[in-house]
């Protein structure tokens, strides 16, 4: 018998297993809006055309080895990537009190930085949103944190519940980790505006609370990433310190290549170097050190003005049919005479609509139209397209009324 014979099988990951359902539908008509995945309007994949430039040049330059990178990753990659999400002109990279990490993209950083806190920071706690990505508790969890949530997304008005973010942050324990997302909160598509995050930036720095910024979609929700970054260099702008999280995935397309940064923003560069010391300390054990590709790519990318800005064009399509998307959908349920108020549809920021559908009007979409999605009513924007819409509109006009 195996030794392994008592295993009981594991549940399928709740956003990961959208697909798995998905794959296994024969169905012609089947959409899969469950997948965080940017997808054209033919419902392709896409890898962006600067992504293939800059992996051609790099093909293409003999001097390039295959060594293994230092613990830290790539150089230049993790000093572009500060300068990206902090801004070029800031006084914090300036000062030297800025260390930045390679890491497993998104996940990786997140979880690099909370085992770093769970080792040398004195208050094992962190406040994550309710809801939130389904991977934050796991990931906080097995690092050694203890988990709570603040209330985050308000049904009644598929919008913020700013009162009750201050009253639970307020509440918080003094020096509490608090996780945030940069923008395009996933999953509700619901994002402060500038001036709740300063009244945020305020309580936060009054109690002495940590920010941990998770930015997965830096560029992906208006397009633009310095508007997309304002919340975060809010923060850096008043001196404190703080974790941010970076993920090239949707911004560069670059998914599967793993490729992400965690900073940590320090009082001095002092501080800094010994918090560098320490995250190595983190890594090392852990995976050694990151992985070349995905970061070279990045790397190139930044660092060439043409390059740059034929990214920061190919970005914007992308959050621009996104956009469009949300406008279709929405006019295709008015022509329907859909009930209900789809404003939030509209409303709502980057890849993810909340759309409200509960359980059961899912599991009927799922059903009667092959429409997947997580159970949540989650819906992916971007793997919507203008022939999709109005199966989609069927769908949810069939689910409520
Ligand atoms: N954080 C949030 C809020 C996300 O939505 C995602 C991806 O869906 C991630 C982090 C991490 O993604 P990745 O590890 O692929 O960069």
């Amino acid at each position: 018998d195996s030794v392994f014979a008592n295993l009981v099988q594991a549940p399928e990951d709740p956003i990961l297993g959208v697909t798995v359902a998905y794959n296994k539908d024969p169905s012609p008509v089947k959409v899969n809006l469950g997948v965080g995945a940017y997808r054209t309007e033919e419902g392709k994949p896409l890898v962006l055309n600067v992504v293939r430039q800059a992996e051609q040049l790099l093909v293409n330059d003999r001097s390039r080895v295959k060594e293994y990178l230092p613990i830290t990753g790539l150089a230049d990659f993790n000093k572009l990537s500060s300068k990206l999400i902090f801004g070029s002109d800031s006084p914090a990279i300036r000062e030297n009190r800025v260390t930045t990490v390679q890491c497993l993209s998104g996940t990786g950083s997140l979880r690099v930085g909370a085992e770093f806190l769970a080792k040398h920071y004195h208050q094992r706690v962190i406040y994550i949103p309710h809801p939130t990505w389904g991977n934050h508790p796991k990931v906080f969890t097995l690092a050694g944190l203890s988990v709570k949530t603040y209330r985050y997304y308000d049904p009644a008005t598929r919008g913020l519940n700013f009162q009750g973010l201050l009253e639970d942050l307020g509440s918080a324990p003094s020096g509490a980790i608090v996780l945030l997302h940069a923008c395009a909160h996933n999953p509700t598509g619901v994002d402060p505006t500038i001036e709740q995050w300063e009244q945020i930036r305020q309580l936060m720095r009054s109690k002495a609370l940590l920010p941990f910024f998770d930015s997965a979609y830096q560029g992906f929700a208006s397009g633009s990433l310095d508007a997309d970054a304002q919340p975060v260099r809010l923060f850096v702008a008043d001196g404190g310190e703080l974790l941010a999280a970076q993920s090239y995935a949707k911004n560069m397309g670059l998914y599967g290549e793993r490729v992400g940064a965690l900073s940590i923003v320090c009082k001095s560069a002092d501080v800094a170097a010994k918090v560098e010391s320490q995250l190595k300390l983190v890594i090392r054990p852990m995976y050694s050190n990151p992985p070349i590709h995905g970061a070279s790519i990045v790397a190139t990318i930044l660092k060439d003005s043409e390059l740059y800005r034929e990214w920061t064009i190919e970005l914007k399509a992308m959050a621009d049919r996104i956009i469009s998307m949300r406008h279709q959908l929405f006019d295709a349920l008015r022509a329907r005479g859909t009930p209900g108020d789809w404003t939030h549809i509209i409303k709502q920021i980057g890849m993810f609509t909340f759309t409200g559908l509960n359980t059961q009007q899912v599991a009927f979409m799922t059903q009667e139209y092959h429409i997947y999605m997580t159970s949540d009513g989650r819906i992916s924007m971007a793997g919507l397209s203008s022939r999709t819409v109005p199966h989609l509109a069927d769908a949810i006009h069939a689910a409520v009324t």
